[in-house]
């Protein structure tokens, strides 16, 4: 093996990750005494979260009244009774505090005419246990993640928090039993840090990016889920994939759902107003698999617009210049780029586009990563902790809400913060690390640096994504989803025949976009895998050979390995069916009703 420089450090937690749940982490270890390291392959501030535009849900009540009884209920009800209560519970009434300490923080928030935070209807968010739709996401304009991100960063800075910036984590350090660090490649120089720690706390976000049309960031790559499966532990219900259906036709590019809670409305090409046909009730607010869903059947019985009748119009014009460019000046800006519409005259062509990875590193509503067993379906492994899109606590189950990510991010981070200030004695001697720490992770490295096969990153890449956008897409049938096994293991394989042109190791992008796309190919067969297995209907996985929703069977999370050989073996664990304190009951599947 190469020579490589490996500079130590010693820390009582290691954060991976510096979006919204990172940095929430971050600053909230710190703020409790706990020496703390946050390691992040981009500048904070460019890290997905601050792309988020709707909103950031709680039932504050600022509109109309609201309760958190009324938003665990929705939350239930749109993870499609794969959610675990308990976590929904925590996280529903937690919102309320969360997202006035983020007022406090100094979050800029909208405001109402006197002075309350403004709030939003967004799809799904109902009151009365489904009766009519509720304001309930927290708003600053169409720029909620960048105000609330900024903030963050601010907060971290004021807590004197320790960056490590463009430091890409290329695995943790584990001996099967627990974990005790992670390594970390500075992309600028090329030095490899050893960081060992009492916690390492992974948030490093979704893998929209192994999808070729897809909302998020190039750095959403799985990264954290990558490392989680080479430790030999399983990613917990990745078949559950969100579609948006408001991305700009051709560009991918979001419009957030809140235009609609504005008043947008979706037409086909007869200029019907179909959402009324599908969801009587919510209509064009209906949760977004179920609009993802109408808007493809639309296109697939004809009636899609345009020359090649592929897409649906939003229209926002109705709502008047003032109101786009007060509540949703972002996204008129987008409309303009990407789709050259003026929306304040003209419709937004739209397409459903991959958004959130419901799916990740199962763990508790602590942030405790789980390493589960037949006897204990809940077993902690020690030392590891996920927070945010990379996790699956689960609060979102098999369809998340909007708003409920930001609100996530934030409930979880600080939960994670917590829950290291009780288990965990500042400056408290470190377990010795396992021998050769550092093995596995170089040996990984150097073996795609030299890669001389005959393929580049970007072919293998896109043959993945073009497979998985075909195949595990918003409709899956038996038969798309056994091809999509093939034909994404095939890519798997082919990885082998990677060729890496250059073996430098100062920002090496060619390097760092190989080890992404290792990450993005675990994620994508795991998706796969467990969706072909799954054979029923719930939430974003709709199976055209298995259209119900099979309660029996079916209401447990999938658990997915991957083997060195990229084979994926398949277990289940059960839906924590009950909650967390006694002021609320578990709530009884009911059939899906819109
Ligand atoms: C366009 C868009 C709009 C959205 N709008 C909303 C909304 O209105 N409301 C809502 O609730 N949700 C929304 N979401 C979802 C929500 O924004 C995200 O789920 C959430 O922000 C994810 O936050 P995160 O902290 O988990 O990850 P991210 O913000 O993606 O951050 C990941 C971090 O991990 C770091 N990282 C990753 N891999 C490595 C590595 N190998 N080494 C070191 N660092 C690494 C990155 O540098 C980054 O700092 C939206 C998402 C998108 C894409």
């Amino acid at each position: 093996m190469v020579k490589y420089n490996i500079i130590d450090h010693h820390y009582d937690v290691i954060v991976v990750g510096a979006g919204g749940a990172g940095l929430r982490a971050t600053f909230g270890m710190v703020e409790k005494g706990l020496k703390t390291a946050c390691i992040t392959k981009v500048f904070p501030t460019r890290s997905h979260t601050v792309a988020a535009q709707g909103g950031v849900g709680a039932a504050l009540g600022n509109m109309a009244e609201d309760k958190w009884e009324w938003h665990m209920y929705d939350t239930v009800k749109g993870s499609d009774w794969l959610g675990d209560q308990d976590a929904i519970e925590y996280m529903c009434r937690e919102a309320i505090p969360a997202v006035r300490e983020l007022e406090h923080y100094g979050v800029p928030f909208s405001r109402t005419e006197d002075g309350k935070i403004y709030q939003r209807p967004f799809g799904g968010h109902m009151r009365d246990y489904g009766e009519a739709p509720v304001q309930r996401a927290c708003a600053a304009a169409d720029r909620t993640g960048h105000a609330i991100l900024h903030t963050l960063y601010q907060q971290s800075l004021k807590h004197k928090a320790e960056f490590f910036i463009e430091f890409f984590a290329l695995d943790l350090i584990t001996d099967g039993d627990s974990c005790y660090g992670v390594i970390a490649l500075e992309m600028a120089t090329g030095d490899i840090h050893r960081f060992q720690a009492h916690q390492v706390v992974l948030a490093t976000g979704g893998y929209g990016r192994s999808y070729f049309s897809c909302t998020s960031a190039h750095t959403c790559t799985g990264d954290g889920n990558g490392m989680v499966a080479r430790a030999g532990l399983p990613l917990q219900d990745m078949e559950f994939v969100q579609f948006h259906p408001t991305g700009i036709y051709g560009a991918g590019v979001l419009i957030t759902e809140g235009a609609r809670g504005e008043g947008g409305y979706l037409t086909n090409s007869e200029g019907e107003r179909f959402m009324e046909r599908y969801a009587p009730t919510a209509k064009d607010l209906a949760s977004r698999d179920v609009v993802s869903r109408a808007m493809t059947m639309e296109i697939r019985e004809g009636r899609g617009v345009g020359k090649n009748k592929d897409h649906i119009m939003l229209h926002l014009e109705h709502l008047g210049p003032e109101v786009l460019y007060e509540r949703l000046p972002g996204i008129t800006e987008t409309a303009k780029i990407f789709a050259g519409v003026d929306a304040t005259i003209e419709p937004i062509p739209v397409l459903p586009t991959v958004h959130y990875n419901m799916g990740g590193i199962p763990t508790n509503y602590f942030g405790e990563v789980l390493s589960p067993t037949k006897e204990d379906p809940d077993r902690v492994f020690p030392g590891l902790m996920a927070v945010g899109e990379c996790a699956s606590v689960s609060v979102h189950g098999a369809n998340r809400l909007g708003t409920n990510s930001l609100l996530d991010i934030v409930v979880f981070g600080r939960a994670a913060a917590l829950r290291c200030s009780e288990i965990i004695k500042s400056g408290e001697k470190l377990p010795k690390l396992p021998i050769d720490s550092e093995k596995f992770a170089l040996s990984r490295l150097e073996k795609i640096r030299f890669a001389n096969g005959k393929l580049r990153t970007s072919e293998i890449r896109s043959n993945l994504q073009v497979a998985m956008q075909n195949d595990a897409a918003v409709f899956r049938t038996s038969k798309s989803l056994e091809e999509g096994c093939e034909k994404i293991l095939e890519v798997a394989r082919s990885f082998k025949e990677l060729s890496i042109s250059d073996n430098s190791l100062i920002f090496n992008t060619d390097l760092i976009e190989a080890l992404e796309l290792d990450n993005l190919i675990a994620c994508a067969l795991t998706t796969i895998v467990g969706a072909e297995a799954r054979q029923e209907s719930r939430g974003a996985h709709a199976h055209e050979d298995f259209p119900d929703r099979d309660d029996d069977e079916w209401m447990k999370h999938t658990l997915a390995y991957v083997n060195e050989d990229w084979s994926v073996d398949l277990d289940y664990r059960p839906v924590h069916n009950f909650t967390l304190s006694q002021d609320v009951n578990y709530i009884e599947p009911k059939a899906r009703v819109y």
